[in-house]
């Protein structure tokens, strides 16, 4: 039986992830780990090469796997990413002496329900809802079940902590300590005029809370949910219904890991 330890490395599909790839699987092999061709759920550590676009496919496409997970940037901004491909051997050595910690982040979950059955998507980042083809959407935001607004404009964004530094900012949300678990819900162009009246700052809850949106009836084709980029379209969306998962994303940080050191370095 193989008992070597197991890493899975995925990357982006540039030269410079190829061969920095190239570069960690030969120090990886040299310290004794075994680093399949294709993924294996058995592995301790993922390690994924390339920017924060990367990151998130890579944890959407294996479905959200249960295995600590750790970036290095070939990309372009890189805020999920730990290593610079030039800290490979500094990450190892800290990597092999244990000197880590797992940060543990909860991913959004969305039901999406039509006339006929419910679909689920997750968001690490954030979910989105907003209108497809242009067109203004009105929705009924329900918090816990109280009716808080019937929304217009262009959509609304629902953001996990993580997510509050990617398109959430740029839309005028909140950064938020991801130490703070919250749902942060963010509108996209409001309507405020004496026809409509929408909230126009982000608005905060807690983990626990479940919010429920209805597209008004006449609107229902009209709308789109993008999760974490990926965009999903079905006939007659009756309903979404988002929260929190129980899911746990590990994301492996290194000992001197700091949150708003990061915030600085990569937006300030
Ligand atoms: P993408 O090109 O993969 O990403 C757009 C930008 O967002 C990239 O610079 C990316 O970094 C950065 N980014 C992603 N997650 C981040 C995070 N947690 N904190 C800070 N920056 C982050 O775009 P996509 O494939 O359409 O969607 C992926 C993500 O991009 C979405 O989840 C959304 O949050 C974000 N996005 C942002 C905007 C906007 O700001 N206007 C619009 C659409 C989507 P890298 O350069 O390292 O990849």
């Amino acid at each position: 039986m193989d008992t070597r330890r197991i890493i899975n490395i995925l990357h982006s599909d540039t030269k410079f992830s190829m061969d920095t790839a190239k570069y960690l699987k030969s120090k990886l092999i040299k310290l004794g780990y075994h680093v399949p061709n294709s993924f294996d759920f058995e592995a301790e550590l993922i390690i994924c090469i390339g920017g924060d676009g990367s990151f998130l496919r890579a944890i959407h496409q294996y479905d959200f796997p249960d295995i600590p997970i750790i970036g290095i940037n070939t990309g372009h901004l890189g805020f999920f990413a730990e290593v610079n491909p030039d800290e490979i051997d500094n990450f190892l050595d800290k990597y092999t002496a244990g000197d880590y910690f797992i940060e543990e982040i909860n991913p959004l979950e969305a039901t999406i329900c039509t006339r006929t059955n419910c679909i689920e998507t997750r968001g690490i980042n954030e979910i989105v809802i907003k209108g497809d083809k242009s067109r203004t959407v009105h929705l009924d935001i329900f918090v816990n079940n109280h009716l808080i607004q019937r929304f217009s404009g262009d959509g609304i964004l629902v953001a996990t902590s993580t997510g509050s530094t990617a398109y959430n900012y740029s839309i005028g949300g909140s950064l938020v300590d991801p130490k703070l678990n919250v749902v942060q819900v963010t509108p996209l162009a409001p309507i405020n005029t004496n026809a409509y009246r929408s909230f126009t700052s982000s608005v905060i809850f807690p983990a626990e809370t479940i919010i429920k949106v209805n597209p008004e009836y006449r609107f229902e084709n009209s709308i789109v949910i993008v999760s974490d980029g990926n965009e999903h379209r079905y006939a007659g969306i009756s309903e979404v219904v988002l929260q929190l998962s129980e899911l746990d994303i590990k994301l492996l940080r290194l000992a001197n890991y700091n949150f708003w050191g990061r915030v600085i370095n990569k937006f300030l």
